[in-house]
């Protein structure tokens, strides 16, 4: 409620309230189109590959970093962090996304020689 009459000299200092707000959280999405060339010798498929600064997986190096806390930093069991991250931060993920993560291997093919 707002006080009556201007403030006056004899007046104690003001209380000080603070109150924090979490900022509202709008998730910035990232789509990579990969382009596929067939090769007219033997048929096979080639794929583009994503930028190579790009992270693989579903996640940016950001998310990465938070389940990496939650699952690996914080030592909770992965359905404590996959609770966290879909409450809070509107992430659902897969238990089996919260695994360790393991860089996946992409081979090339040593068969065909179709330029990328
Ligand atoms: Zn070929």
């Amino acid at each position: 409620m707002p006080l009556a009459g201007d403030a006056r000299p004899q007046d104690p200092a003001p209380i000080r309230e603070q109150l924090w707000e979490l900022p509202p959280l709008a998730w910035e999405v990232t789509e990579y189109q990969r382009h596929a060339r067939t090769c007219p010798d033997c048929g096979k498929r080639i794929w583009g590959e994503r930028p190579p600064e790009a992270p693989t997986g579903c996640l940016g190096f950001r998310a990465q970093a938070a389940v990496a806390l939650l699952t690996g930093g914080a030592r909770l069991t992965r359905r404590v962090p996959q609770t966290l991250l879909a409450e809070l931060l509107g992430l659902p993920l897969s238990l089996g996304t919260l695994l360790p993560r393991r860089r996946l291997l992409r081979l090339p093919s040593p068969a065909c020689g179709y330029p990328r």
